[in-house]
Order: structure tokens, then C-alpha cells, then sequence
């Protein structure tokens, strides 16, 4: 078996494709004008980010003028959170409603709020890893300022059931947030047909750079600027707009959210090839629900052995793949969003992700399949739980 490179870890970030590049060169050096400035060269900067916001808003089915650029995904959740909360503390509404597997710039955001005199509900997950609806109906209360689910989990990609969530806070008269930023270009999104207020999004996980991303906002949500400073965006977040990097997004949005469909149909036969090539592994899951997730996204518990090895193994033989986020990769704890399906702790160390695009090839998929259960194998032969298990021993 021939050694091969597969990237199999979109989920946590994607190369800048050829096209994105490309625009985003010209903004470097002869289109570096300030977009603020008056003369032609700022004149064209300011174009060129206007083109951007275009693209996104046509991208989300929002209006451009619905659309803020903002550093990233994290500074857009902080962003939708914290100044809704300060906008609606002012009417006396101080809880919030999330689910317990957010992304951590959401959750360590809402923990911020908890310490500044806001209530917080957690709503769970079930064990296929989906929000119910009508938990967040029975958790909205009159002081209820803002409902935030994510629209898709970044560690096992099952897709919320969004629609019906903003349904019941329009219903309850709540502002509804989003974060979207794993599923931009994986599922068909339009804000003002799905009766979504805020929705924030990234530009590293759809083939634009780090450091980039957006909130859209619906017109008439008085939202307050996190940073202050200048007049850009409309006065709402102020900071020099990074010109090359909003050109960039504005392309890498209309590239991935162009052929969904046909993507998906692409990726998902291979994905499931994956899921039940690896499940023939015995004391293995798939964590999430089969069918309603992401279409590159597998996440699969392997009992018996720790991620980090599984990780380090697959990355010897050119695979890379992910065991949870990768921003609590390095921490020792298990995953939150594993254990809120109900894994207990040895089995959530034991979990590998890969999240996969149109890219890959049959052969990749082949390659997987043939490296996985050799390095499971070797893992378990070398490790005292999965021995105890083998002997029906109690281990912890
Ligand atoms: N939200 C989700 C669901 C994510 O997966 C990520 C990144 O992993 C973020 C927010 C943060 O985005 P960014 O890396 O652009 O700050």
C-alpha cells in the first residue's frame, strides 16, 4: 500500500483555494488604498469590499446592508451575543437560551454573561445529537432576550433543526442567533425565508483565509459595536477593513455556496463508505445521526483506544484528521459536545473526526479503510483497557 496524503480535517480549516488567491492579490500591493479614503484608490478598495458584502448577502438571502465583516467566526458569535444581551438588558431581559454543544465562542461567551448578571439556559442534546424545538419553547420566558443554537456541530456536523426553532422564537417574540460557520456552504441557507436575526460564519472552513469572517444582522436590530473606533461598517464595528481578505470571502462564499447539491451527492456516498467501512471495527459508533449531518462529517467512537494515539498513528501514515474541535485538542478533557451525547469518558477519548470534501477520491476513501483498522488494531493490542475489556473486566 502506497503511502498517501489525505486532508481529511476541513471541519478545522481549508486551504485557500486557487480563485481566492487570485482576487486577493491585487489588494495586496497595487489596490492597497484605505476603503475610508476618497481618492481612486480607496474609491476601488471601498468597490471591492461592497463586491464582497454582495456576494455574501446574495450567498445567505440577506440584503448587503444586512452584512458586517468582522475578524472571524468567534469575534461574530461574541459579537451577536454580548450586544444582544447589552440590548436587551436595557428592557429588562437578561436569559439567554443555548444548547449545551456549542462551539466554545459561544459558550465560553454565554459563561462571560453568567458573570455579569444574565441567567442561562442550556438546553441538551438527544443521543442522535439534535436540539428539540420544543425544549427551547418550554425554556423561553418572558425576560428572554436571545435563543443562539448553532446551525451545525463542528465536532459530529448534525444539522439543527433551525427553521422550527426560529419559528417558536418569532412565535415568542425572540430574537433568534446562529452559528453557522460549519454549515455556509454545506447546506442551503436563506436567512429571511428561515426567519433567522443573526447569523455568523467564517471564512477559514470555506477555502478563504484565517482571520476573516462575517455577521449578518436582519435590519432593524439595533445591535451595539463590540469594537469602537472609526466609522467602518456603517459605524458598527469599527477597524480598517482587511480589504484582500473581505475580497476573499466574498468569492470563497459565492464558490461554496454555488453547487451544493451536487457536491453532497458527490461526498456523501464516500462518507458513508467511511462510517461503514469503520463500523465494521467491533466496539465502534457513529456519534450523531446518520442522515441528518453535514455531508463530509463522520465522528466515530473507537473503544478501547485514546484519540490523541489514533491521531498521531494516522498522521505517520499521511492522514490528518481530528479527535474533537481543534481548539480543545491539547486539552486532556473529553469533548463536551461527546459527552452531551451521553459517551462516558473513555469512550469520547476514543473518537476520531473527519470531515471530507468533493475533493476526495475513491482511493482515498480505499486508503482510510485499509490504514485505520491496522493502526486500530495495533493500538488495542498495546492497550490494558481494551485487554480488560477482552476479559470482561471492569475498567476505567
Ligand atoms: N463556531 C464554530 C461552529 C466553529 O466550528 C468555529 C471554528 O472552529 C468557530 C465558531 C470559530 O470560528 P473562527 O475560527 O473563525 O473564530
Amino acid at each position: 500500500m502506497e503511502k498517501r496524503f489525505i486532508y481529511a480535517d476541513n471541519a478545522a480549516t481549508t486551504a485557500v483555494s486557487e480563485e481566492v488567491l487570485a482576487a486577493m492579490l491585487p489588494y495586496f500591493r497595487e489596490g492597497y488604498g484605505n476603503a475610508s479614503s476618497i481618492y481612486k484608490l480607496g474609491r476601488d478598495a471601498q468597490r471591492a469590499v461592497e463586491d464582497a458584502r454582495d456576494k455574501v448577502a446574495q450567498a445567505l438571502g440577506a440584503d448587503p446592508r444586512e452584512i458586517f465583516f468582522t475578524s472571524c467566526g468567534s469575534e461574530a458569535d461574541n459579537w451577536a451575543i454580548k450586544g444582544t444581551a447589552e440590548l436587551m438588558a436595557k428592557k429588562g431581559k437578561k436569559h439567554i437560551i443555548t444548547s449545551v454543544f456549542e462551539h466554545h465562542a459561544v459558550l465560553h461567551t454565554t459563561q462571560y454573561l453568567e458573570k455579569h448578571g444574565f441567567e442561562v439556559t442550556y438546553v441538551p442534546i438527544s443521543d442522535k445529537g439534535l436540539v428539540d424545538p420544543e425544549d427551547i419553547r418550554r425554556a423561553i420566558r418572558e425576560d428572554t432576550a436571545l435563543v443562539t443554537i448553532m446551525y451545525a456541530n463542528n465536532e459530529i456536523g448534525t444539522i439543527q433543526p433551525i427553521d422550527e426553532i426560529a419559528a417558536i422564537c418569532h412565535e415568542k417574540g425572540v430574537l433568534f442567533h446562529t452559528d453557522a460557520v460549519q454549515a455556509v456552504g454545506h447546506v442551503d441557507i436563506d436567512v429571511h425565508r428561515q426567519g433567522i436575526d443573526m447569523l455568523s460564519l467564517s471564512g477559514h472552513k470555506i477555502h478563504a483565509q484565517k482571520g476573516i469572517g462575517a455577521l449578518y444582522v436582519r435590519k432593524g436590530i439595533a445591535l451595539p459595536n463590540l469594537i469602537h473606533g472609526g466609522g467602518q461598517e456603517r459605524g458598527r464595528r469599527a477597524g480598517t477593513e482587511n480589504v484582500p481578505a473581505v475580497v476573499g470571502l466574498g468569492v470563497a462564499i459565492e464558490t461554496a455556496t454555488r453547487n451544493i447539491a451536487e457536491k453532497n451527492a458527490k461526498i456523501i456516498p464516500l462518507r458513508n463508505k467511511l462510517i461503514d467501512g469503520i463500523l465494521k471495527l467491533p466496539y465502534t459508533r457513529l456519534n450523531g445521526d446518520r442522515d441528518k449531518r453535514l455531508a463530509g462529517n463522520l465522528n466515530i467512537s473507537i473503544e478501547g483506544i485514546e484519540g490523541e494515539s489514533l491521531l498521531l498513528m494516522l498522521d505517520m501514515n499521511g492522514i490528518c484528521a481530528s479527535s474533537g474541535s481543534a481548539c480543545t485538542s491539547g486539552s486532556l478533557d473529553p469533548s463536551h459536545v461527546l459527552l452531551a451525547l451521553g459517551l462516558k469518558h473513555e469512550v469520547a477519548h476514543g473518537s476520531m473526526r473527519l470531515s471530507i470534501e468533493e475533493n476526495i477520491t475513491e482511493e482515498d476513501v480505499d486508503y482510510i479503510l485499509e490504514v485505520v483498522p491496522k493502526v486500530v488494531g495495533r493500538l488495542r493490542e498495546m492497550s490494558p483497557v481494551w485487554e480488560k475489556m477482552m476479559k470482561g473486566e471492569k475498567y476505567e
